[in-house]
């Protein structure tokens, strides 16, 4: 744990947050924010300088007479780890102050078969991180998780692992070892929520109060913040948006309700309905065995204009506008990130389904936007991850002190 930051007092922890979050700034551009006065804002920066938790980095633009110094937050002294589980791979990222990814390391989700050996995987990668870079674990802040939820956050446990690798995942394990084996803070969110709230502070979303992040894939995942606060559904669920129906007499869901958007939208849903078309016709659409099919074929023969996947596809993309639709009517995020393997592989997915969103929001938000991916792309959910840790010494609400 971290002396330093531990021990910020609340006047400094406002004023490392901002230049954290905005910088660089100029005293001026702080003063503006807080209304400080100057003989109190000098006594926070020179202790923040003091502490080197910011740096004075170069002169900012001048209106005449002298140029003012600009404070940004010091990239090259500390450092977190932000690690995103998901079903198919393990990403785990170091980043500075600035959640800059400074190292990576990913693998597949087949490399693990165990807790113990997927704990094993990232000690052994933070240490060759720490080790490459000559950083000791001093230095550290401490490791944030998202894991696909639902999970009961403050005890770190899954209410069902079926998510995520069968009963052989348990979350709790991992939070302990990783507690007592780097003797640093361990944090554990559901991977869309990290993500909602890593593009917030240090993505697209900077300047909004109401963002939405989705991803799309074997699941659909959300994370929403409104009004600056993260919206947590009963033990963090981040599925609860999969499974809005969206037809009261269609398909069956594996949750027992009948018509979700997971039924038709989920990667599971695409490649069972090309499946099941694929026997009807009779027709061999690929030079594979259909059991050997994976989504990735559907969504490239659909992109190649193959009428039945590009049919399944348009149709799943429909059904996930709309509901996309009615949650931004209830909701109002101003900012939508689509992220996944369904955005990623399928062009048509992502302009259909914003599409039809677009068509069916009322008026009230009309000047909403979308991003494919958001700023970090594939590292959302690892950046939003070790963005928990430094939140947990800044923020008033800090998750660690729950
Ligand atoms: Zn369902």
């Amino acid at each position: 744990m971290i002396k330093v930051m531990e021990d910020l007092q609340q006047d400094r922890k406002v004023i490392f947050s901002l230049i954290q979050k905005k910088g660089p700034l100029t005293k001026r551009d702080i003063q503006n924010t807080t209304n400080l006065k100057l003989t109190t804002l000098n006594r926070i920066i020179n202790d923040l300088l003091t502490k080197e938790l910011i740096v004075e980095e170069s002169v900012g633009e001048s209106t005449g007479g002298r140029k003012p110094t600009l404070y940004n937050v010091n990239s090259s002294k500390f450092y977190s780890i932000g690690i995103d589980i998901s079903r198919t791979y393990t990403q785990i990222l170091l980043t500075n102050l600035k959640m800059q990814i400074i190292k990576e390391k990913r693998f597949s989700g087949e490399d693990w078969y165990s807790c113990e050996n997927l704990t094993e995987r990232i000690v052994e990668a933070v240490r060759s991180f720490l080790d490459g870079l000559n950083i000791t674990s001093d230095y550290l802040l401490g490791v944030g998780i998202g894991v696909i939820g639902p999970l009961e956050r403050e005890k770190g446990t899954e209410t069902s692992s079926e998510n995520i690798g069968g009963s052989s995942f348990n979350s709790k394990f991992i939070k302990e070892s990783l507690e007592s084996r780097f003797r640093l803070p361990v944090i554990i969110d559901n991977g869309a929520n990290c993500a909602v709230l890593g593009e917030y502070f240090y993505g697209y979303g900077k300047g909004y109060e109401n963002i939405a992040y989705f991803n799309c894939g074997i699941g659909i995942r959300t994370g929403v913040i409104t009004a600056g606060i993260i919206i947590r559904a009963i033990n963090d669920r981040e599925d609860a948006f999969g499974h809005m129906v969206i037809d009261i007499n269609g398909r069956e869901c594996y949750c027992g309700n009948h018509g979700c958007v997971e039924s038709y939208s989920s990667i599971y849903s695409i490649l069972k309905e090309f499946k099941v078309k694929s026997i009807r016709e009779n027709k061999n659409f690929i030079e594979k065995n259909l059991d050997s099919i994976d989504y990735k074929d559907v969504f490239r023969l659909a992109n190649e204009g193959e009428s039945i996947s590009k049919e399944i596809v348009s149709n799943s993309a429909i059904v996930f506008g709309t509901a996309l639709a009615n949650y931004i009517n209830l909701l109002n995020p101003q900012l939508v990130i689509l992220s996944g393997p369904t955005i990623y592989n399928s062009d048509i997915f992502y302009k259909l389904s914003t599409e039809v969103a677009i068509k069916k929001i009322n008026a009230a938000n009309a000047n909403i936007k979308f991003s494919k991916g958001g700023y970090f792309k594939e590292h959302t959910m690892a950046v939003g991850a070790s963005a928990l840790i430094v939140e947990s010494y800044i923020s008033p609400s800090a998750e660690r002190r729950q």
